[in-house]
């Protein structure tokens, strides 16, 4: 592949710069996006190819039942005359909450509201059980607040984000002729105001493994003003013993938030509005975009085309990205992908054997938790059964459709609370620009999309794939030795499977870690060491298996090309309000210090490039920090 370097820049000093500056300094940020380049251009791509597909078929369907049902959503979103007719349903909806004015009420009432998808004071659902990954749990958190984390309402910029907010949200409550809507307004952002206080930050959502707080139902009950446990009968036909609680701080505070009904009654009525109406036309959608583009800094709000592509694609995910999958991914770059995994995972145990600082019962653990790691790569062989039960009324206008469909997949998602948990269920679809790993079920995807240039290309280098994919697989792995997902074992579940002494050393280098990160600055913000460090222990990991996977099976290789292409994936020009927004809410760091703090950290760089201590790249070796 060619390179463009940016020979203003010394590689020394600037390793993404001079990998990327020149690409930074022409690329123009489309009005509709907070960002564009690197993994944003090949999520365009994939969006384009299918985009095209869509505008193709959806006039003449094809022969695939539940793909067709995406094209025919995909058709309501772009019928505005039709969208339109939603109106009374949307309102009809929105004012039944006018009935709710106290506790005795919303208790009379909370089946109706919990069945129909109303905006709640808390939010309930089923996932994995985290110590018994084999079973499902009911869990239990608060709501969202309007601002996209807690610590935002503590900064100088609330008052005029919120007024932002509250300015959009008059508009489009007086174009509905709703009454009161000054009142109402008031009342909602007194409500969240509350909700700010008692809900977790994104920085305490980064430690997932402290939402793992289990209350039994007799204790819980409580802290309810309503007959909580009849809800829960209601709506899943038996009372489990146990809830788990993600945010006990919030559960503390109930009685309080609700200490005044007609908060919630207008904050639910306005979130309840806000939320929905987008979908009744274009000019709302506009309006209902206003909030967020302040505080992702985009002038224009997506094409309609666009919108109603992902609008089908929310609900349909897994069906488009089988299509995507089985049409634009060859089995050829699948079976290459395969053995880039598997060489990841021979380097990754590799270095356990060889850790030295962990006891020999440690690794030996971590060796097994890797052995039993699954892999997915593409796509799913067959669709999620779910995928069936998403049948809609071509004839209700969409917002009516969209509505049941949400209490198709609620209902779906809640039926398993009695069934074992499916580990061959896969988390992200096919056209997925992205990967993870999932430690509940201890295994890794890789999407087809993702397996595309520059991450990963049959025309690239050996050593370009290996800074690309070779690093993202890399990374994934680390995810299970991260400062979250150690304390997971090798079936998912929370369990300590360290010594005493190897997890206090494991400590030490999660706090040199976020420290590494901690304050280094960009867009006048700076990086949070504590939310970023397990995406930080992941990268570090990733380098380090795939640098060392690469020098095995290529002794001869040239790292030039491995450290070039491993700055290249990070290359992104970002708006400055959406790269302030990612450093408070995003767990992973900034692409720029993900591509030079990083490698910063690894022999290999300084020896490949020739850096000395008097270059900006140099890091004194005491300070350099390899963990796995
Ligand atoms: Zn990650």
């Amino acid at each position: 592949m060619n390179y463009d370097f940016d020979e203003t820049v010394r590689l020394e000093d600037d390793l993404y710069n001079y990998v990327n500056g020149k690409w930074i300094s022409k690329a123009k940020i489309p009005a509709d996006k907070p960002t564009t380049g690197g993994f944003i251009n090949l999520q365009d791509g994939v969006e384009k190819t299918l985009l095209k597909d869509f505008k193709k078929y959806s006039q003449k369907l094809t022969k695939d039942e539940l793909f067709n049902r995406a094209l025919n959503l995909y058709n309501k979103a772009m019928n505005e005359d039709e969208r339109i007719k939603g109106k009374s349903y949307l309102l009809d909806k929105a004012n039944y909450l006018d009935n709710i004015k106290d506790n005795t009420s919303f208790n009379e009432a909370v089946y109706y509201l919990y069945d129909n998808n109303y905006p709640l004071p808390f939010s309930m659902g089923v996932s994995e059980d985290m110590k018994d990954a084999t079973k499902h749990a009911l869990c239990l958190m608060g709501p969202h607040t309007i601002l996209p984390d807690t610590s935002m309402y503590n900064t100088p910029n609330k008052e005029q984000l919120l007024n932002v907010y509250k300015e959009m949200a008059l508009t489009i409550l007086n174009k509905l002729e709703i009454p009161n809507a000054l009142d109402l307004l008031n009342k909602t952002l007194e409500f969240d105001d509350k909700l700010s206080k008692i809900v977790k930050s994104s920085e305490e959502w980064a430690d997932y493994i402290k939402a793992y707080n289990p209350y039994s139902i007799n204790d819980l009950i409580n802290y309810f003003d309503f007959n909580f446990k009849s809800l829960v009968v209601s709506r899943y036909g038996i009372l489990p013993d146990t809830v788990i609680v993600y945010e006990p701080r919030f559960i503390e505070n109930y009685k309080d938030l609700m200490s005044d009904y007609s908060l919630y009654q207008a904050w639910a009525k306005v979130s309840l509005i806000l939320g929905n109406v987008s979908l009744l036309s274009e000019e709302f959608r506009d309006l209902a975009g206003t909030f967020n583009r302040a505080i992702n800094g985009t002038t224009k709000m997506i094409s309609k085309d666009k919108y109603a592509y992902r609008l089908a694609s929310s609900y349909y995910d897994e069906v488009i990205g089988v299509y995507y999958g089985k049409k634009y991914f060859g089995e050829e770059a699948k079976a290459d992908v395969i053995s880039i995994v598997k060489n990841l995972i021979t380097s990754y145990k590799r270095r356990l054997n060889e850790n030295k600082w962990l006891s020999r019962q440690t690794i030996d653990k971590a060796i097994n938790k890797l052995d039993k790691m699954a892999i997915k790569i593409g796509y799913p062989d067959t669709i999620d059964k779910r995928y069936y039960n998403f049948v809609f009324d071509l004839n209700a206008p969409l917002i009516e459709v969209v509505d049941n469909l949400n209490k198709i997949a609620s209902a779906y998602a809640d039926t398993k609370l009695y069934k074992p948990v499916d580990k061959s269920a896969w988390v992200m679809s096919g056209n997925t620009v992205n990967a993870c790993y999932n430690p509940s079920f201890n295994d890794i995807t890789f999407p087809a999309a993702i397996l595309q240039a520059p991450f990963y290309s049959i025309k690239q280098t050996v050593e370009e794939n290996y800074g690309g994919i070779g690093c993202v697989i890399g990374h994934e792995i680390s995810h299970a030795f991260d400062n979250n997902g150690a304390q997971m074992d090798e079936l998912g579940n929370i369990n300590n499977w360290w010594t005493e002494e190897d997890y206090k050393n494991f400590q030490t280098k999660i706090d040199l870690m976020t420290a590494e990160f901690d304050g280094l600055p960009l867009a006048g913000a700076t990086v949070n060491g504590k939310l970023s460090v397990s995406e930080n222990i992941a990268d570090n990991g990733g380098v380090a298996s795939s640098l060392e996977s690469l020098k095995r099976i290529k002794p001869d290789c040239d790292l030039k090309l491995f450290f070039f292409n491993y700055a290249r994936i990070w290359c992104q020009k970002s708006r400055p309000e959406y790269t302030k927004l990612l450093l408070t809410v995003d767990v992973h760091g900034p692409s720029y210090y993900r591509a030079n703090m990083q490698v910063r950290n690894f022999e290999e760089f300084y020896d490949t490039f020739n850096i000395k201590s008097t270059d900006k790249m140099y890091l004194a070796p005491e300070k350099r920090l390899v963990i796995w």
